[in-house]
C-alpha cells in the first residue's frame, strides 16, 4: 500500500511523489489549511491539505487523533520559517492530494504524549495505544536488535538454536511452579518450565555440544518490582568447555552486543569470588561503579564496652563493618534519619555514625553520639584504618552477618545514587566461587544456584562439609545487576545422588522427581556447562528503561495479572468437569 515510512522522508524526496499510511498523530487547522501529522513505526511527517483538493480535503477535516488514513501527496520543501529542527523530517512536508481513511478511531483513553498522568493500569489496559508511543517503539525495536545480534553470535559460535517443552514436569529454580491440569491424565498436572535447565542438560547428553534458547521461563513468586511472572531467558549450554571457556565466550558476546547496540566499550570483566563481594560491598552483585566499601572492624570492636557493637563482633554469624562516605560530612541529621529507616527495611536496628570535622584534632575533631562508648585508643585505631579525611563520614552496621551485609551493601548503592559518587557508566564483573549450599535456619540445606551444579570438591569432601563446599558457578553482573549466572553442571551419578541427599531429597523423591536425568547420567554424559541471561534485565540496563514493564510488550501487573486480557480468568463447569477438577468453596466466602 504505501511507498515509504512516514519517518524516512526527507529532503532526498522533494517533488517525489509518495503514498503514506499511518495513523492521525495530530490535526491542525489553520483557517483554510489542514495539518495532520501522520506517525507509523518510523516516525512522523507533515501533511497539509489545501481546499483545491475539495474531497479529500473534506476528509482531511473529518478526521481526528488516531484514525488510520493512507494519503498520496508530493513531498516538498518546508519555507524557511517552517522548518522544524527538533524533527527528522522538518525540513519537508507532504502536499496531501488524496487521502482516504482506512479506519476510524474512537477518542483514545489517554493522549500518546500525555500517559504518564493515566497510570499504568490505564496504559495497560489498552497497551496496543500504549505501544504506539515512540519510546516504546524505540524499546521494543532494540530488544528486537539485541536478540538478533545475540542470534548472530551465537549460530556464529557453532551453538544450536532448540526448543524443549513448555508442558513439562517442575524444574526447580527456587520458586513455585505454574501447573496445568492434564485432560487425558486424571488428577495429574504439567508444570511450566521455570528454566530449560534439565532439558539443556539432556541435550548435552544427547552430544549436541552447544545450545541455545531464547526461553520463556515461568516462575510463580510473590513479584517484587523487577519481577514478571513469565520472563525470557537467553539460555545456553555447553559440553566439555571449562568455566573459565565459557565465561569468555558470554563475556565476548555481552561485549559485542554493547559495541554493537550501544557504541559502548566495555573491556575486561574482573572476576570477584563471592566471599570478596559480600565483605567488600555486602551484595553478591556489586555495583562497582561506586567507589564505597565496607571494612570490618569486628576485631576492634570485640574490645568496645557496648553491647551493640561487641554483641555482633563476638557473634561467629555476626559482622560489624564500617562504611566510609567522603565528603559526607555534610549529609544533615535528617537526612541521617532517612538512610536509618532505609536500612531498617534490611531488618537493621539503627544506623551508629561518626562525623570526622576536623582530623588533626583527634577525637575531639569527630562527632558523633557513639563516641562517649568507645575509648579513644580504638576510635583512633579505627579512623587510621579507614584512612578518614576532613568532611568524611562513616557509617555503621552491628547485626548478623546477613543484616549487614544486606542494610550496609544497598545503602552504599543508595548513597552512590544520591550523591551521584558513580566513577564509570559501566562496571562489568564475574562473581564467581559460591558456596553449594546456604542453610535454612532449620538446620536444612538449599542449592545456591541450583541442585545440579557441579561442587569444586569430591562428593565425600562435599558430604563432610557442606557448609565449607564451593561450586563451579559464576554469575555476570553489569552496573549492580545480575545480568546472567550459571555453572558446570553435575555430570556423574554419585556427585548428584550426593547432592540430593545433603538437600534432604530421598532416593525415591529423586527417582519420581528426577529419575529421567539420573538415568540420562548413566549413559554417558560428556562434562557441561552453560547460563542463562536475563533478557528482560539486559533490555531494561541498555534501554535505560526503569521498569521491566517497559520492555515487555504484553507484561503482567505486580499481582501477576493481565489486565487487557483480563487473565488469568475463570472457567466454566463443563471445562472443569473435563478436567476432573472441582473447586473448592473457600472458608468463610
Ligand atoms: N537455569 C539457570 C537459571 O535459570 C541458569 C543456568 O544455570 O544455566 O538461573
Amino acid at each position: 500500500m504505501r511507498s515509504h515510512y512516514c519517518g524516512t522522508i526527507t529532503a532526498d524526496q522533494i517533488d517525489q511523489d509518495v503514498t503514506l499510511c499511518g495513523w492521525v498523530d495530530r490535526r491542525r487547522d489553520h483557517g483554510g489549511v489542514i495539518f495532520l501529522d501522520l506517525r507509523d513505526r518510523e516516525g512522523i511527517v507533515q501533511v497539509v491539505f489545501d481546499p483545491d483538493t475539495e474531497a479529500h480535503f473534506a476528509r482531511a477535516d473529518k478526521v481526528r487523533n488516531e484514525y488510520v488514513i493512507a494519503v498520496k501527496g508530493r513531498v516538498r520543501a518546508r519555507t524557511e520559517t517552517t522548518v522544524n529542527p527538533n524533527m527528522p523530517t522538518g525540513e519537508i512536508e507532504i502536499l496531501g492530494k488524496e487521502l482516504e481513511i482506512l479506519n476510524s478511531a474512537a477518542t483514545p483513553p489517554f493522549q500518546l504524549d500525555e500517559h504518564i498522568e493515566v497510570g499504568e493500569d490505564v496504559r495497560l489496559k489498552y497497551r496496543y495505544v500504549d505501544l504506539r508511543r515512540p519510546e516504546m517503539q524505540e524499546r521494543l525495536r532494540l530488544r528486537s536488535r539485541i536478540t538478533s545480534v545475540i542470534r548472530r553470535y551465537l549460530d556464529d559460535h557453532g551453538f544450536m538454536d532448540i526448543e524443549t517443552p513448555i508442558l513439562t514436569r517442575a524444574t526447580p529454580e527456587g520458586a513455585r511452579d505454574y501447573l496445568v491440569p492434564s485432560r487425558t491424565h486424571e488428577g495429574k498436572f504439567f508444570a511450566l518450565p521455570q528454566s530449560p535447565q534439565l532439558f539443556k542438560q539432556l541435550l548435552m547428553v544427547s552430544g549436541m555440544d552447544r545450545y541455545y534458547q531464547i526461553a520463556r521461563c515461568f516462575r510463580d513468586e510473590d513479584l517484587r518490582a523487577d519481577r514478571q511472572p513469565e520472563f525470557t531467558q537467553i539460555d545456553l549450554e555447553t559440553s566439555f568447555m571449562t568455566d573459565e571457556e565459557i565465561m569468555t565466550i558470554t563475556e565476548e558476546m555481552i561485549r559485542e552486543l554493547l559495541k554493537e547496540v550501544l557504541n559502548v566499550e566495555l573491556g575486561d570483566f574482573p572476576r570477584m569470588p563471592y566471599a570478596e563481594a559480600m565483605e567488600r560491598f555486602g551484595s553478591d552483585k556489586p555495583d562497582l561503579r561506586i567507589p564505597l566499601e565496607l571494612v570490618d572492624v569486628n576485631d576492634l570492636m570485640r574490645q568496645v564496652d557496648f553491647k551493640v557493637f561487641n554483641g555482633p563482633a563476638n557473634d561467629p554469624k555476626g559482622r560489624v563493618a564500617a562504611l566510609k562516605v567522603p565528603g559526607g560530612a555534610s549529609i544533615s541529621r535528617k537526612q541521617i534519619d532517612g538512610y536509618t529507616k532505609f536500612v531498617s527495611i534490611y531488618g537493621a536496628r539503627g544506623l551508629a555514625w561518626i562525623k570526622v570535622n576536623d582530623q588533626a584534632a583527634g577525637i575531639e575533631g569527630l562527632q558523633s553520639p557513639i563516641l562517649k562508648f568507645m575509648p579513644d585508643d580504638i576510635v583512633k585505631q579505627m579512623m587510621e584504618r579507614l584512612a578518614v579525611a576532613d568532611g568524611d563520614i562513616v557509617f555503621f552496621g552491628a547485626d548478623k552477618t546477613k543484616v549487614v551485609n544486606e542494610a550496609l551493601g544497598a545503602l552504599r548503592v543508595k548513597l552512590g545514587e544520591d550523591l551521584n559518587l558513580f566513577t564509570s557508566q559501566w562496571a562489568p564483573l564475574w562473581v564467581v566461587d559460591f558456596p553449594m549450599f546456604e542453610e535454612t535456619g532449620d538446620g536444612n540445606w538449599t542449592s545456591l544456584h541450583h541442585p545440579f551444579t557441579a561442587p569444586a570438591c569430591s562428593p565425600e569432601a562435599l558430604e563432610k562439609d557442606p557448609a565449607a563446599a564451593l561450586s563451579v558457578a559464576y554469575d555476570m553482573v553489569l552496573n549492580g545487576m545480575e545480568l546472567g549466572g550459571g555453572s558446570i553442571r553435575i555430570h556423574q551419578l554419585e556427585m548428584q545422588q550426593a547432592v540430593f541427599r545433603i538437600l534432604g531429597i530421598g532416593e525415591d523423591e529423586a527417582r519420581e522427581k528426577f529419575g529421567f536425568l539420573l538415568d540420562a547420567l548413566t549413559f554417558g554424559a560428556p562434562p557441561h556447562g552453560g547460563l542463562a541471561f536475563g533478557l528482560d534485565r539486559l533490555v531494561m540496563l541498555m534501554t535505560g528503561a526503569k521498569s521491566i514493564r517497559d520492555v515487555i510488550a504484553f507484561p503482567k501487573t505486580q499481582s501477576a495479572s493481565c489486565v487487557m486480557t483480563e487473565a488469568p480468568g475463570t472457567v466454566g463447569n463443563a471445562q472443569l468437569r473435563e478436567l476432573n477438577i472441582s473447586l473448592r468453596e473457600k472458608p468463610g466466602a
